[in-house]
C-alpha cells in the first residue's frame, strides 16, 4: 500500500519536524519513512516503529480492513508517537528515562516548550 496523495505533503512536515527535533535533541536519527502496516497495541505503538539503526517509521493513517481509515490520525497521537520513537534513539526500552525524554519532546513538540538546561 502507498501513501494516499492528500497525505505525502503531510508526511513530508511530519518527517520535517522529526528530523530537525532530532537536531535539537542531538539523537542519531538516519531517516523517517512512512509506515503502511496495520498495528496493534498501543497508541504510541502502532502509530510508530523504531529500529536500533536510527530509522524511525511513522503511520499517518491507520489501516482498517486493508483499506485507508477514513480519517488520518490526530497531530496529536502523530506527535506523540514521534516524540516516543525519536525518544528509543537513546533508550531503546520503556524504562524512566525513556518516558521522562518522551514527554521532553512532546512538551518541545506540542507545547514550543524549551528542553531543561538547553
Ligand atoms: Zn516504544
Amino acid at each position: 500500500m502507498e501513501l494516499l496523495k492528500e497525505d505525502q505533503p503531510y508526511f513530508e512536515n511530519i518527517k520535517v519536524i522529526t528530523l530537525m527535533t532530532a537536531d535539537r535533541f542531538g539523537l542519531e536519527l538516519k531517516e523517517v519513512v512512512p509506515s503502511v502496516l496495520p498495528r496493534k497495541g498501543k497508541v504510541q505503538h502502532f502509530l510508530g516503529w523504531c529500529s536500533s539503526s536510527g530509522t524511525i517509521k511513522i503511520s499517518v493513517r491507520a489501516v482498517e480492513n486493508k483499506k485507508w481509515a477514513k480519517a488520518r490520525n490526530p497531530d496529536r497521537d502523530i506527535l506523540l508517537t514521534v516524540a516516543h520513537e525519536l525518544a528509543h534513539l537513546k533508550y531503546m526500552d520503556h524504562g524512566p528515562q525513556h518516558t521522562t525524554l518522551t514527554k521532553s519532546i512532546f512538551n518541545y513538540l506540542f507545547y514550543r516548550k524549551e528542553p531543561n538546561g538547553k
